[in-house]
C-alpha cells in the first residue's frame, strides 16, 4: 500500500479573536492509500502555514516541502510511519513549520493503518487496554476573580473533579495572580483538581514566577504549567528547587521528542504535556510517554480543539492506568465541534477514554463542517501550488 493522496482542509470561525483559544480555526488532513484507506489527522496552529510547507518550492536540498517525503511512500506498518518522519526531518530541517505539517499527516496515518487493520491505534502501540482518564475542564481564567470563581463553580456542578484555568489575566501582578488562584479554589472546593496555566507569561523569569509560588501552594493546585517558554529548562529547573514546592507541569511547545524529554531531564517538571498535533504525532509522543514511565513523570496530552485532536492526544498514553488526568476542551467553538461525527463524552464515573474502535475511532463530518471550510490557493507566476480541495464525500 502507498500513500495516493494528502489533502488539507481549512476551517474557521467567522471571526477570529485575539483570545488565546486555539478552537477558533483548524486544519484537517485527508489521506488516502492507493488501494483506497482512508485517514484523518488534524494540525495544531497556523493552518494556512502549514498548507504552505507543504506545497512550498524547495530552498535546497535540506529545506525541502514535507510533500517531498511523503506521496508515494509505502504504508503497510508502523514503521513505516517513524521512517517516513525521519525523511521529513531531514529533508526539511530548515523548515520549521514542517513539524505541524507532518503532524496531521502522522496521526491521519495511524488512523488509515488502525482502520485498515480494524484496530484502535492504541492497540498499534502495543497496549492492551485503553485506561479511563480524568477529564479536567480547561478553560481561560475570568477578566476578574468573581469570573474566575464562577467558572471552576460551573465546571463542578457540571460534574469535573479537575479544573484548569490560566492565560488571559494571569500574571497582571501577584496580588490580581493570588486573588485568581484562591477564587479558583473557591470555586471548585476543597476536594478538586485545581491545576493553574501561566501561559509562558514569565518568558524564564524565575524571580518573577517564584513570587507567586506562596498563592499557589496555599491553593494547593495540583501543577503550575509553562511559567516560562517552552525551551527555558533551566529556569524549570530553578523555580522547581524553590519553596514552598509546586509541582511544574511543560512540555505543550514542543515540536520534537528531544523537546519534550528535555524539559523532563532537564527542566525537573512532574507532568509532561505533549501535543500530538505539535511534536510530530502519535509515535514521538508515544516515545515520550515511554521516558515519563521511566524517569518516574506523569505523562498528560494538551489538547484544546476538536475531538479528532483529543483521540489522537489520548493514544499515546491510552494504556498506562496510572497517568490518569487528561485535558478536556470545555468549551470548544462551534468549529471545532463539528469535525466529528462522534464526540468523547464522559462515562457515567465522569471520565473519558481513547474510543475502542478502528483508527481514532472518530469520524470526520464534512458536511457539518461546511459552513466553516474556507477556499485556499496558492499560486506562483499564475500556476497553483494548492488549490482547497472539493468538500465532497466523507471518505472515512
Ligand atoms: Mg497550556
Amino acid at each position: 500500500m502507498q500513500i495516493d493522496t494528502v489533502e488539507f482542509f481549512y476551517a474557521a470561525m467567522p471571526e477570529v479573536t485575539l483570545e488565546a483559544d486555539g478552537s477558533q480555526d483548524a486544519l484537517l488532513v485527508r489521506v488516502v492509500s492507493d488501494d483506497g484507506h482512508v485517514g484523518w489527522g488534524e494540525c495544531e496552529a497556523s493552518p494556512l502555514t502549514s498548507i504552505a510547507a507543504y506545497v512550498t518550492p524547495r530552498s535546497h536540498g535540506v529545506c525541502q516541502p514535507v510533500s517531498a517525503s511523503v506521496v508515494g511512500q509505502a504504508i503497510d506498518t508502523p514503521d513505516d510511519i517513524r521512517r517516513i518522519a525521519s525523511e521529513v526531518r531531514r529533508r526539511s530541517m530548515d523548515l520549521l513549520q514542517a513539524a505541524h505539517t507532518w503532524s496531521g499527516i502522522e496521526i491521519a496515518l495511524w488512523d488509515l493503518l488502525g482502520r485498515r487493520r480494524e484496530e484502535p491505534v492504541w492497540r498499534l502501540l502495543g497496549y492492551e487496554t485503553s485506561h479511563p482518564k480524568v477529564p479536567y475542564a480547561s478553560m481561560l481564567l475570568g477578566s476578574t476573580p468573581q469570573e474566575t470563581l464562577e467558572r471552576a463553580r460551573a465546571a463542578r456542578e457540571d460534574g469535573y473533579r479537575a479544573v484548569k484555568v490560566g492565560w488571559g489575566a494571569f500574571g497582571a501582578s501577584v496580588a490580581s495572580d493570588a486573588d485568581h488562584v484562591a477564587a479558583a479554589r473557591e470555586g471548585l472546593g476543597d476536594d478538586g483538581e485545581l491545576l493553574l496555566d501561566a501561559g509562558q507569561i514569565w518568558v524564564d523569569d524565575v524571580e518573577a514566577a517564584s513570587e507567586r509560588l506562596e498563592a499557589l501552594a496555599r491553593a494547593r493546585v495540583t501543577w503550575l504549567e509553562e511559567p516560562f517558554v517552552a525551551d527555558a529548562y533551566s529556569a524549570y529547573a530553578a523555580l522547581a528547587a524553590r519553596t514552598p514546592s509546586v509541582a511544574l507541569a511543560g512540555g505543550e511547545g514542543a515540536h520534537t521528542a528531544s523537546m519534550a524529554t528535555n524539559v523532563i531531564d532537564y527542566g525537573a517538571v512532574d507532568y509532561v504535556q505533549v501535543d500530538t498535533a505539535r511534536i510530530g504525532g502519535i509515535g514521538p509522543a508515544a516515545d515520550v510517554a515511554a521516558h515519563a514511565v521511566m524517569r518516574g513523570v506523569v505523562y498528560v496530552n494538551h489538547t484544546f480543539t476538536s475531538h479528532l485532536a483529543l483521540s489522537a492526544s489520548l493514544q499515546p498514553y491510552a494504556g498506562l492506568a496510572d497517568h490518569r488526568l487528561c485535558e478536556y476542551p470545555v468549551h470548544p467553538r462551534p468549529v471545532a465541534l463539528a469535525v466529528t461525527r462522534e464526540h468523547l463524552a464522559r462515562d457515567g464515573n465522569g471520565e473519558v477514554r481513547a474510543p475502542d474502535a478502528p483508527g481514532l475511532g472518530v469520524d470526520v463530518d464534512l458536511a457539518a463542517l461546511d459552513p466553516y471550510l474556507r477556499t485556499v490557493e496558492i499560486l506562483i507566476d499564475g500556476v497553483s501550488l494548492f488549490r482547497s480541495p472539493a468538500a465532497t464525500g466523507n471518505l472515512g
